[in-house]
């Protein structure tokens, strides 16, 4: 199957192959033709399989025919909606369609502005757009259509009810749903607000077969030094750490700068503006080491990675393939390296997955190795 034999729009055919893009990856073969045809759907698929343009082709194709008047993208981080925006400008090169962004932490005049002029897709975070609402920018009923990119994430960080605000003002004739994961809290809200839609559910191919991950036991004081180690046989391959603290990344950070390590970090804690300047350091390859926390890396664009080190252990198993699975791709050989806290129980704040005091954690499929020895354990 190709895009050329796809039914929707030649003009975002035309800007799909200027993008270099023939082939549609499983998830928008799936989905494109079912939104098309003016279905809702709920997608579960896993991260880097193309959700965004699964459902941008279709947007901007029911726009352009005038089955649709504008829609509104949600998502929930500031990087993850520019991501979404810059994808649907792309494949919206030869259409007109106004594609818009709304999102937090810079001055709200500029969107201010643009929301006066016509709008055909808007991609916003919800906190923002609640914003604009609350200062009557923005006229909610001109969307008939709305997508909740990476829903899992957006409850996780406790946006449910500004969600369940915006669909109750703007009563969306089209209610899309793009996520990881389908049970818990999406389930719900699923249920409450997308009364009749098309499932559509992709098996997670996470992790290919060119990852060697590797586990060790590191005492907590011998952490820096493993890294460092590893950095350093990296040479100008891409190393991706990740830490359980907007901390420790800073923390992290200056300890290898001072060493000479061109670190940039990418975190809760940093401005919009710093964040994407990390982004942009380590995607030009200006940096080779990028340190970060989960809320902030997740989502983004950050893969081809020849190493992907857990200075700290993922919260759960989830977060682990996902980490992971950044690196591996395209037939390309990907180091997974995990360090294991000695002593489980003394860990910082992790969550729900830390274990009670005096509880012992397993760790499925490790056993205690004296520090330093690694082996190869490919089931999580
Ligand atoms: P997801 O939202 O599922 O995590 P994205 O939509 O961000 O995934 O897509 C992951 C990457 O794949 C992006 O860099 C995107 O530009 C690229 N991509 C998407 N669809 C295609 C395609 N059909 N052909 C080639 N590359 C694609
Ligand atoms: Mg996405």
């Amino acid at each position: 199957m190709k895009f050329e034999d796809m039914e929707f729009s030649a003009s975002i055919k035309e800007a799909l192959s200027s993008m270099n893009y023939t082939t549609p990856t499983k998830v928008q073969e799936r989905v494109i033709p079912v939104m098309c045809n003016g279905s809702n759907v709920i997608v579960r698929s896993h991260t880097g399989s193309g959700k965004t343009l699964a459902f941008g082709i279709p947007l901007s194709d029911r726009i352009i025919t005038r089955k649709s008047r504008a829609a509104l993208v949600l998502g929930p981080t500031r990087e993850l909606v520019m991501q979404v925006k810059s994808e649907l400008r792309q494949v919206n090169r030869f259409t007109g369609l106004r594609i818009f962004e709304v999102y937090g932490g810079h001055g709200i005049e500029g969107e201010t502005q643009v929301l006066r002029g016509r709008v055909d897709i808007l991609c916003a975070t919800p906190g923002r757009l609640l914003d604009h609402i609350e200062r009557g920018n923005i006229d909610m009923e001109m969307f008939d259509t709305v997508v909740l990119d990476e829903a899992d994430r957006m409850l996780d960080m406790g946006f449910i009810d500004d969600i369940r605000k915006i669909l109750e003002m703007v009563k969306p004739r089209w209610t899309h749903l793009f996520s990881a994961t389908l049970d818990g809290k999406v389930a719900v809200l699923i249920q409450e607000y997308i009364a009749r839609y098309e499932e559509i559910l992709l098996e997670e191919e996470i992790i290919g077969t060119n990852i060697i991950e590797k586990k060790f036991i590191v005492p907590r004081q011998q952490k820096f030094k493993e890294l460092y180690k590893y950095i350093q046989q990296a040479g100008r391959q891409r190393v991706l750490v990740f830490v359980s603290t907007k901390r420790y990344a800073e923390m992290l950070r200056e300890r290898l700068c001072n060493r000479g390590v061109r670190a940039v970090s990418l975190h809760g804690d940093l401005s919009q503006q710093k964040r994407e300047h990390s982004l942009e350091m380590f995607r030009s390859g200006k940096s080779n080491v990028l340190i970060a926390t989960d809320v902030a890396a997740r989502g983004l664009q950050i893969d081809n990675v020849e190493y992907v080190i857990n200075y700290d252990e993922a919260a759960d198993a989830d977060t682990h393939r996902h980490r992971i699975g950044r690196t591996g791709r395209m037939g390309a050989t990907g180091y997974a390296i995990t360090f294991i806290d000695e002593n489980p129980i003394q860990r910082g704040p992790y969550g729900a997955s830390n274990p009670k005091a005096g509880e012992p954690r397993s760790y499925r499929g490790v056993r205690e190795v004296k520090s330093m020895q690694f082996y190869i354990d490919r089931g999580y």
